[in-house]
């Protein structure tokens, strides 16, 4: 393969590991066993929870509606149907109002407490790779691990060239440990997603890839997987960003992603651990997505713990279940790296979310910038070796070659050179950005290109 993108030509990737950098991981909630909230008092369901197309609304208010009920239709080829997570009416179908501007309508439901299982919902009849395909279309999962793609356009590959089937348990990002918490609670459902998928697709081999901190998850999954010689355990180092796919490929496999390309380009599939069990855990009884596990911390909550939310459960009622310890300055949702804020605490649990971080003053200190005393901190630990800097620089002049030259559309907006940067530039906003920037760019070239040719 040649080399291309950044302008110091490490791409593909050699021989060494990709690194990125030593970020304490504060997981004081990963021993605890995942706790179960009393049925909120509404559910919302916005019709976007997924990568992809908005939903379009299958009930009106007043309509009646059980657990599993389809309550959102993905029409468009890259969306996920949404299922109702109670048994309840519908009250209302709204529009909300994302912390980014966007707009999107809703579902709210009031429940009736007595959590009725839909009529239509059965074990699906799976016999080949199409019909897993087929059933997964119906079960709403979608890349739980953050990322939100619909899992039945995931599993939608050409098999020729894939001869490993990865699945993401590194969980890398500080403070969440809703996947650690799946292994340790749920591995029989990871293991049957796992040798299903296996089965089916022909792919002979899989590793499940955890970061070397999680020393109990390595031995329990080791065992587990005992039975299917398929199935290794792989080890990851301990650094923050381990999780992100090119990373996580690379350092398992050796190969590295095409820039531009999919996952699938470096012969493999890679799954989230959770995405899996919840697979597997379908493949058994049917029901669709309509809880999912988050990791609930930081300096304001009393309780800090992984808790089982119901899709849809207003984000003050799962702080609530958790308890106030101080005031609250900032809601963060995700993880500290890559998550994002949310300022209205009506805002529901979506169900590619996996943590909640709950802030007070102090624990939003906001650090001085001063100016770049260019230690190449940014670069030595950006795990795409990419040049933050440059890209800063470059897009403050609106450059876009450079930033093309740069490989900015590289950059998997992981927060590492921030992190690092002792002089506190905002560099994660500017790569950000420039990332964005350069793949808009790059698809408006390409559709230029087709257009010419048609
Ligand atoms: S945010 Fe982008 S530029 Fe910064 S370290 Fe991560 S990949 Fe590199
Ligand atoms: S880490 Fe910060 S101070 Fe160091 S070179 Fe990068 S931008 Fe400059």
């Amino acid at each position: 393969m040649a080399q291309q993108g950044t302008r110091h030509g490490i791409w593909p990737f050699g021989p060494r590991k990709l690194r990125g950098a030593d970020i304490p991981h504060n997981k004081v909630t990963a021993d605890q066993q995942t706790t179960c909230m009393s049925l909120p008092s509404t559910i919302v369901l916005p019709m976007q929870q997924h990568i992809g197309a908005k939903c379009q609304p299958q009930v009106a208010k007043g309509d009646h509606v059980d657990v599993g009920t389809l309550v959102g239709h993905a029409e468009a080829r890259t969306s996920a149907d949404i299922f109702s997570s109670v048994s309840g009416t519908v009250v209302e179908i709204r529009n909300i109002f994302y912390s980014n501007g966007d707009t999107d309508v809703a579902v709210v439901i009031e429940p009736d407490g007595a959590q009725t299982l839909d009529g239509s919902i059965g074990v699906p009849d799976i016999s080949d790779y199409q019909s897993l395909i087929a059933a997964m279309k119906r079960s709403g999962i979608v890349g739980l691990g953050g990322a939100g793609f619909p899992t039945d356009l995931k599993l939608d590959v050409d098999f020729a060239h894939i001869d490993r089937w990865l699945v993401n348990a590194a969980e890398c990002e500080p403070y969440i440990s809703s996947d650690y918490r799946e292994m340790m609670e749920h591995a029989d459902t990871i293991m049957h997603g796992l040798t299903t998928c296996l089965d089916l697709s022909g792919v002979p081999q899989a590793s499940i890839c955890i970061e070397e901190d999680k020393t109990e998850a390595i031995s329990f999954m080791k065992k587990q997987a005992a039975s299917d010689p398929r199935v290794e355990i792989a080890v990851l180092p301990e650094r923050y960003p381990q999780g992100a796919g090119h990373v996580l490929v690379h350092n398992v496999t050796g190969r590295s992603i095409p820039r531009g390309g999919h996952v699938t380009d470096a012969g493999v599939v890679l799954f989230n651990v959770t995405t899996m069990s919840m697979i597997g855990k379908f493949l058994q009884d049917g029901v669709p997505l309509t809880k999912r596990r988050i990791t609930v911390m930081g300096d304001a909550v009393a309780h800090p713990q992984n808790v089982e939310v119901l899709v849809g459960t207003p984000i003050r009622e799962v702080v609530e279940h958790c308890g106030l310890a101080k005031e609250v300055r900032k809601i963060i949702v995700g993880g500290p790296m890559m998550g994002y804020s949310q300022v209205d605490w009506d805002y529901p649990i979506v169900r590619q979310n996996n943590g909640l971080l709950v802030f007070s003053e102090m624990g939003m200190e906001k650090p001085r910038t001063t100016a770049c005393i260019r230690c190449g901190a940014c670069i030595s630990s950006c795990p795409m070796r990419l040049y933050p800097r440059e890209i800063q620089n470059s897009y403050r002049r609106g450059d876009a070659e450079a930033l093309d030259k740069l490989a900015a559309d590289l950059c998997m907006k992981c927060g590492t050179c921030s992190y690092v940067c002792p002089a506190k530039q905002p560099l994660t906003q500017a790569t950000r950005l420039a990332c964005d920037q350069v793949k808009a760019a790059r698809k408006a070239a390409r559709r230029a290109a087709q257009k010419k040719g048609a």
